[in-house]
């Protein structure tokens, strides 16, 4: 072999070895970056919901090690450091018998931490709907539970994320039931699908980010093999030169073949990994959106419907319902911290013979006359309620009656303009109205009506038309 053909020979084989060794350091990244999406998920996923949970609990050395760890998240801090800090939550944890598992189970938790990532995504969100299903049961009737008993099997049986998504569908039908089922306090059932749905986002944003991860993964493999792909196509050629060094084109053409051979493969695969990765990915996107679509109009439906258990058909305003509830808190608040509030009761005076008169559908609209012109006159976080008939509360917190006094003179004297035309007469509506305010030894708010009730009664001798405080 001539000198110049050995010395092209030596520059190939330089290339190919140059080519395997990039290949090896690209694949080592490669690894490291998966090794770091996987850890650094793993700590968000498995200890964040925990650690939240726990720091409520107080000044405990579990609770200090939260503290710092939430900073240290929030800052970014190195995986070094974040591990420290686990290892100290996990002393704790053990030293206080904290968490939400078993002394033994706890240990676990841990170590499967430092195990590396061979478990899979799906295990982990098959856990976090579990913990889903546990919240919905302790906060759900009964009855519910063949419905959320159905669920956990579900759970339990899944595979994918196909599965997932389609029990993260039931779980929304069934608090979807809920909602229109329960009797409970809105405020509350609100609250609760406020919480319920907030930790499916949670859980499912996690997994769509691990999917980016997946992708953006796959996306470096994808220039690893332009490069490659590209150098071989070099050598190919040169080879091609040396068309009579036989020796030479075996050679090149086994090691060239060799590779070619591992890059098929690993494209196969790498083409597997990127389908599974864009249909989960689609598949959670399609699934935010109705997430997101379901979330409102669960919102907006328990909205209409506690409107509607609130509302006085007739005026709009609260109704007596709306009234009692609202009375509740307003006592137990002055009973708890003394905070004083006074109540306005507004009947309509002589409105038996509006009706007799004018018809009832005159009575109507001067009701709904009342109601429109006093609002008005009322603050935010005062409460206009029809308490009966012709008959209207009003909740005034943190007002004394000679505030509450004033607001009610404002509505006699709003009410006695109000003039309705009926064929040639002009029809006229006043009103009387008795204030009162929660004062010391009251036990309950119906003390305090009484007092309003009994102002009105006197109003009503003295002429009606008129407020009078008691
Ligand atoms: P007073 O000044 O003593 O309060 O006289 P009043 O006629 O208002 O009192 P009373 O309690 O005897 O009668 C209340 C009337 O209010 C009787 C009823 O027909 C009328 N009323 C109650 N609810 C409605 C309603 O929804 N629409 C109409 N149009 N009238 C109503
Ligand atoms: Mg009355
Ligand atoms: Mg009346």
């Amino acid at each position: 072999m001539s000198s110049a053909k050995e010395e092209k020979l030596m520059t190939l084989q330089d290339q190919v070895k140059k080519l395997l060794s990039q290949k090896d350091t690209l694949l080592k990244e490669l690894d490291t970056v998966e090794e770091r999406f996987e850890k650094t998920n793993r700590l968000y996923r498995k200890y964040f919901p925990v650690i939240i949970d726990s720091i409520v609990t107080g000044e405990n050395l579990f609770s200090r090690t939260c503290k710092d760890l939430s900073i240290a998240l929030k800052k970014g801090e190195s995986e070094g450091k974040m591990e420290y800090i686990f290892e100290q939550l996990k002393t704790a944890m053990l030293k206080e018998d904290i968490g939400p598992v078993s002394g033994k189970k706890k240990k676990g938790l841990f170590s499967s931490f430092m195990k590396g990532h061979s478990e899979s995504f799906i295990d982990e969100y098959k856990q976090s709907y579990h913990d889903v299903v546990n919240n919905l049961r302790s906060n759900m009737d009964e009855k519910y539970f063949v419905k959320l008993d159905n669920i956990t099997a579900r759970i339990k049986s899944a595979e994918d994320t196909d599965d997932i998504s389609n029990i993260r569908e039931s779980v929304f039908s069934l608090v979807f039931v809920y909602i229109s089922d329960t009797s409970q306090d809105r405020e509350k059932v609100n609250s609760f699908v406020r919480e319920v749905v907030g930790k499916i986002l949670d859980i499912e944003s996690k997994l769509a980010t691990t999917y980016q991860q997946t992708d953006s993964m796959f996306q470096s493999n994808e220039g690893f093999e332009l490069v490659l792909s590209a150098e071989m196509k070099g050598l190919k050629q040169t080879s091609d030169v040396a068309l009579r060094l036989d020796e030479l084109k075996i050679q090149v053409s086994q090691r060239l073949a060799s590779i070619e051979n591992a890059l098929q493969k690993k494209q196969a695969k790498d083409r597997a990994i990127k389908e599974v990765a864009q249909k989960n990915r689609q598949t959670f996107k399609s699934g935010f959106a109705k997430l997101k679509l379901e979330l409102d109009e669960a919102t907006q439906y328990s909205e209409e419907l506690e409107k509607k258990l609130n509302q006085d058909q007739l005026t709009g305003a609260y109704n007596r319902r709306a009234y009692d509830k609202r009375i509740e808190d307003e006592m137990a608040r002055f009973l708890r911290y003394g905070t004083q509030f006074s109540l306005l009761l507004i009947d309509a005076d002589k409105f038996k013979l509006i009706n007799d008169n004018y018809g009832h559908a005159i009575g109507d609209k001067c009701l709904q006359e009342i109601i429109k012109r006093s609002i008005p006159l009322l603050r935010k976080n005062d409460m206009l309620a029809r308490y009966g008939g012709e008959e209207f509360m009003v909740i005034m917190p943190e007002t004394d009656s000679k505030g509450a006094k004033e607001a009610a003179e404002k509505i006699r004297q709003t009410i006695e303009k109000i003039e309705f035309i009926y064929k040639k007469d002009k029809v006229k509506v006043t009103v009387s109205i008795g204030v009162s305010q929660s004062k010391e030894g009251d036990k309950n708010h119906q003390q305090i009506f009484e007092r309003a009730d009994i102002a009105v009664y006197q109003a009503k001798e003295q002429g009606r038309n008129r407020v009078l405080v008691n």
